[in-house]
């Protein structure tokens, strides 16, 4: 933590900043651009949901003070991110927070910005402020019938209302008036693994939707010790997250991840700013790129770039603001 003290007291610029790390690079510098194009930062474990599969569960309420986040940002900027993909938890537990970076990634460091939320808190108001900076608003939607959603955990668990989907279709309008590109997470689990979506998914009409088999981690919800949540009963085989995905293949926007693609393809970022490992099944946080830089904290990341390849990891990522995303929202 010295070095970030005596990096924002002496305000040196981001190309000192990035110098700061270069004493000893593990790994050559285009290798490292080449890896952090698209990273995951989770600004916050904290979430007003509690889906039974959760995989990133709210062990602590710590997040970063704006000035060490953007700090973080800037010098993975400087290692070659390009896009920048906000989570949590909840991030619009943090409005401005959550605002101001998205502001900072877009206008000051030339990133492509999304997010990934469960929609329940997103507001016109937020959106008329901050939605300029956002390329990408991506929604988690597991069901679209208000007792699977229930059972999931996602919502009031008042099944008279379908409050998580109203919310959805209300994010969605908030996209197509602000040009930002919908997307859609759907994690496919025990309970929801034979709905037929179809009809609702072509209403929404998502740029793009993200399909991921239930996925166990050890110390987040496999039901040990240290889990706050139990999924083992949520697990689908993989005959089952095919037969789902067999069912909604006229889908265009429709991209499968079963565990054996999405367990290492993903960079994810802490709360302190730390690349955690799955690769052993669980998440081992490396150093923060706070205290040792980007270069040196991703040789602890357990990431696998070649799966990231083959998963479509890069894509067209960044929404035209000239008002026209037809070309890519289909
Ligand atoms: S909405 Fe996301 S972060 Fe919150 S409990 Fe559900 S899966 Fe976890």
């Amino acid at each position: 933590m010295m070095i970030i003290t005596a990096i924002l007291t002496s305000l040196m610029t981001p190309l000192l900043v990035v110098s700061a790390f270069n004493t000893s690079p593990p790994q050559s510098s285009s290798s490292v651009a080449n890896r952090v194009k698209s990273v995951n930062y989770f600004i916050s474990r904290e979430c007003n949901y509690k889906c039974k599969f959760c995989f990133h569960t709210q062990k602590n309420t710590n997040k970063l003070g704006i000035g060490n986040a953007k700090l973080g940002l800037q010098l993975l900027q400087h290692s070659g991110t390009e896009k920048i993909n906000f989570a949590g938890g909840e991030p619009f537990l943090n409005p401005q927070v959550l605002g101001e970076l998205c502001q900072f990634a877009h206008s000051e460091c030339g990133m492509a910005v999304s997010i990934i939320s469960n929609g329940s808190l997103i507001k016109s108001e937020w959106m008329d402020r901050y939605g300029q900076y956002v390329d990408i608003l991506g929604v988690s939607v597991d069901s679209f019938d208000p007792a699977t959603n229930a059972l999931i955990g996602r919502g009031t668990g008042d099944t008279t209302k379908n409050q998580h989907v109203s919310r959805v279709l209300k994010v969605r309008e908030l996209c197509a008036q602000h040009g930002i590109l919908f997307k859609m997470n759907t994690v496919v689990c025990s309970l929801n693994h034979r709905e037929d979506m179809n009809e609702y998914v072509t209403t929404l009409d998502p740029y793009r939707w993200k399909a991921f088999q239930c996925l166990i981690l050890q110390g987040e919800n496999a039901g040990g010790v240290n889990d706050l949540n139990d999924a083992r009963e949520l697990q689908v085989t993989r005959e089952e997250f095919d037969a789902f995905i067999q069912c909604h293949s006229d889908q265009s926007a429709l991209i499968p991840e079963p565990n054996t693609v999405m367990q290492n393809s993903y960079l994810l970022l802490d709360e302190e700013l730390r690349f955690l490992d799955c690769s052993e099944n669980g998440k081992i946080p490396s150093q923060s790129i706070l205290e040792v830089g980007v270069e040196r904290a991703l040789s602890q990341a357990g990431f696998d770039d070649d799966m990231f390849q083959k998963r479509g990891g890069i894509f067209e990522w960044t929404r035209d603001r000239g008002g026209n995303n037809d070309s890519i929202l289909k």
